[in-house]
This record gives C-alpha cells, sequence and structure tokens, in this order.
C-alpha cells in the first residue's frame, strides 16, 4: 500500500468515526486526520492500520482501537497550548495525536515503563517530526511526574484499579483527567474534571478493556 491508499483510508476512518459519535471534538477530528496511523504500528500490520481493532505492539501490549482513542481523546479536549501528560506511551500515536493538537507552544509528557517501547516509540515521534513537543520518560506513571507538574491535561491509557493519587493532584484547577478504571478485564472510562477551586467531578463514560496498568497506584505484576 502507498502513501495516497493510507491518506484515503485515514480519511474514511475519521469519517466514520464522526458519523458514529466517537470523534466528536474538533481539534481531535483534525490531529487524526493529521497523525498517520500507519507509522506506529510494527511493520507486518501497516496494511492493518485503518481497520477500528487495537494492533499488538510487542511485549504483550497494544496500540489502542481508533474508536478507542477518538472517544478519549474527544473526552480530553486538549487545546493549543496546554501541557499535557500520558500514562503508557506504547507506540507513541496517542502522544503524537496530542502534540499535534498542543503545537509548539504545548508539551507532551508521556510515560512507559518498558524501555524498549520508550525507545521505539521516541523514534516514532521523531519520524513525524514531534520530537520537540513531547517527552517519552520511562518510569511508573502511577507516580505522574511531579517536576513538570501541574498539567492541563492527563490522559491514561491502561487499566487501573482504582484514580491514582498522584494524578489528581498533579492536575490543574479546569484540569481534565481521562482513565480506564475497573478489574483487569473490563473497565469503565472515566472522565475526571476539577474545578477552578480544585474540587473534582467524576463522570462514567464507555465500558472498554486495555491492557493494565502496573505500578505502585495500579496492578502488581
Ligand atoms: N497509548 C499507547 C497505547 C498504550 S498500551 C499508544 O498510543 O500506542 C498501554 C501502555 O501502558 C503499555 O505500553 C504499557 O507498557 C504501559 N504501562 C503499563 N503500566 C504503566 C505504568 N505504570 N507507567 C507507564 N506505562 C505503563
Amino acid at each position: 500500500m502507498d502513501m495516497e491508499d493510507f491518506e484515503k483510508q485515514r480519511k474514511i476512518l475519521v469519517e466514520t468515526l464522526v458519523a458514529e459519535g466517537v470523534l466528536f471534538d474538533e481539534y481531535a477530528r483534525k490531529a487524526m486526520l493529521k497523525v498517520p496511523r500507519e507509522l506506529f504500528v510494527p511493520g507486518h500490520q501497516k496494511h492493518l492500520a485503518y481497520i477500528d481493532e487495537p494492533l499488538p505492539i510487542g511485549y504483550g501490549q497494544t496500540i489502542s482501537a481508533p474508536s478507542m482513542v477518538a472517544i478519549m481523546t474527544s473526552h480530553l479536549k486538549t487545546r493549543p497550548g496546554h501541557k499535557a501528560l500520558e500514562i503508557g506511551t506504547g507506540s507513541g500515536y496517542q502522544s503524537a495525536l496530542l502534540a499535534a493538537i498542543v503545537g509548539d507552544e504545548g508539551h507532551i509528557y508521556t510515560i512507559e515503563r518498558i524501555p524498549e517501547l520508550a525507545e521505539m516509540a521516541k523514534e516514532n515521534l521523531e519520524k513525524i517530526g514531534y520530537s520537540s513537543r513531547v517527552t517519552v520518560i520511562v518510569s511508573d506513571g502511577t507516580l505522574g511526574c511531579k517536576e513538570k507538574a501541574p498539567y492541563d491535561r492527563i490522559i491514561v491509557t491502561a487499566a487501573s484499579p482504582d484514580i491514582p493519587k498522584p494524578l489528581v493532584e498533579q492536575l490543574k484547577p479546569n484540569g481534565i483527567l481521562v482513565i480506564p478504571v475497573g478489574d483487569r478485564y473490563l473497565q469503565r472510562l472515566l472522565i475526571v474534571e476539577k474545578d477552578e477551586k480544585g474540587r473534582t467531578r467524576i463522570r462514567k463514560d464507555t465500558w472498554c478493556a486495555f491492557v493494565p496498568l502496573i505500578g505502585k497506584y495500579g496492578w502488581t505484576l
């Protein structure tokens, strides 16, 4: 498949996700139109890049299905200039979408616990010219990243038994945190909104199935 075919498929997928009502934020839509998902999918599966399925990226991990990425990115409502934190870098695709939205005035910090995946994500992000907008950190993301806090937005792309306390603490007033919470196999997507006084409100969205978040405030291996 050549570049043109991928671009055509990307456009069709984005239109479908909008029609299905899962890609409901304009910034998220533009980002999904812009970022080539095929670059974040391992070689032998590139032809599957625009099918709405999660795909294996090695080390037992997956790049989430486009519809799930669409829902999460839409709820996150990231805007130009934002500083955002992602837990679970994986392939780097979600970071790339956020980097496309925040632009040169914003920044994305993304944490991955598996060093090999962090390295792969760095290479992927370099390929699309987003290295300067994204910092990839190898550590336990359930602790967040205090040094760079607070964040306008926080997104967790692995399943957590609960909302890790440090993440709520590291969220700015008027900030939004999106996280799948539940058991190891099935979760509910939670949207945590902090108001200007620092009070939080939690909304429950769709059911989902993510790989586990492993760490101090997550699951044990
Ligand atoms: N957002 C990714 C997909 C994430 S898959 C993408 O766009 O491709 C979930 C990732 O979370 C896996 O790579 C897994 O290794 C990582 N992970 C699990 N627990 C973690 C933790 N405590 N800190 C950081 N990363 C973690």
